[in-house]
């Protein structure tokens, strides 16, 4: 049994075959996704996902990267997360990678996102890309440890991984801890603690060996938790059960 604790199954790749998608998802023992959204203009699609299908759940929040788009106020994620599939707030966090000046819109959207998650004490899904430093400097000064959640997609370093650790965050591995070029990711996967590990597909981008640089699908996330079982030296039994009874004490809306 596996969870894929973040994916964009509503994005046209994947929805297009979202039978195919589901069915194998099953094949593979993946019994849930945790579908993510990116921004309000296409949140009924997360929604809808969620809404088809029992094994599927939802967040709410608008992506560090989107830039022209609807800028939600605390107000707006309150009652967009009241749906009963909503199980998070995110993603959001900061990204200086494609957005180099570090513009300060990213850093008021992301403090109104943490002070959403505390109010409805839903965990946050957080994006941080280039940006570690002012990522979890912004998560102290809004005291985001009390709504808890994931550092997402993790590609930081061990130091990064101790302060999200600190805060109360779990850590969750993507596709990339399978790259040929990804020891010290790899070392980081060693390092977590068991109970606060996650994976993830993030697809349909990052797709694991042996399906790097194809569409990536949620059924994948058994092929990332094999590559965090062999860098930990478990069993991918025990990834798959630390890691889903993870999700489900994080995610606490999210019933099995
Ligand atoms: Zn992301
Ligand atoms: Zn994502």
């Amino acid at each position: 049994m596996l969870v894929d604790s973040h994916c964009h199954l509503d994005f046209p790749d994947l929805i297009q075959n979202e039978a195919d998608m589901l069915a194998r998802m099953a094949d593979n023992g993946v019994t849930h996704a945790l579908c993510v959204a990116v921004k309000l203009e296409t949140l009924a699609g997360v929604i809808g996902a969620a809404d088809r299908h029992p094994n599927v759940f939802a967040s709410v929040g608008v992506h560090p990267d989107n830039a022209d788009c609807e800028e939600p106020d605390e107000a707006r994620l309150l009652e967009l997360a009241a749906h009963p599939k909503v199980v998070a707030i995110g993603e959001t966090g900061l990204d200086y990678y494609w957005h180099k000046d570090a513009p300060e819109w990213q850093r008021a959207r992301f403090r109104t996102h943490i002070r959403a998650a505390r109010r409805c004490a839903k965990p946050l899904i957080i994006h941080t890309r280039d940006s570690a430093v002012d990522t979890l400097r912004l998560m102290q000064e809004e005291g985001a440890g009390e709504a808890g959640g994931v550092m997402h997609c993790f590609t930081e370093t061990l130091e990064v991984a101790k302060g999200a650790l600190d805060l109360g965050f779990y850590i969750s591995f993507s596709g990339i801890v399978s790259f040929k070029n990804a020891e010290s990711l790899r070392e980081v996967a060693r390092y977590v603690p068991a109970d606060r590990l996650l994976v993830e597909t993030d697809a349909p981008y990052l797709a694991p060996v042996p399906f790097r640089g194809k569409t990536n699908q949620p059924a994948y996330v058994r092929h990332v938790a094999e590559a965090v079982a062999a860098a930990r030296g478990e069993t991918l039994e025990a990834v798959a059960e630390v890691t889903t009874r993870n999700f489900f004490r994080l995610f606490k809306d999210a019933r099995p």
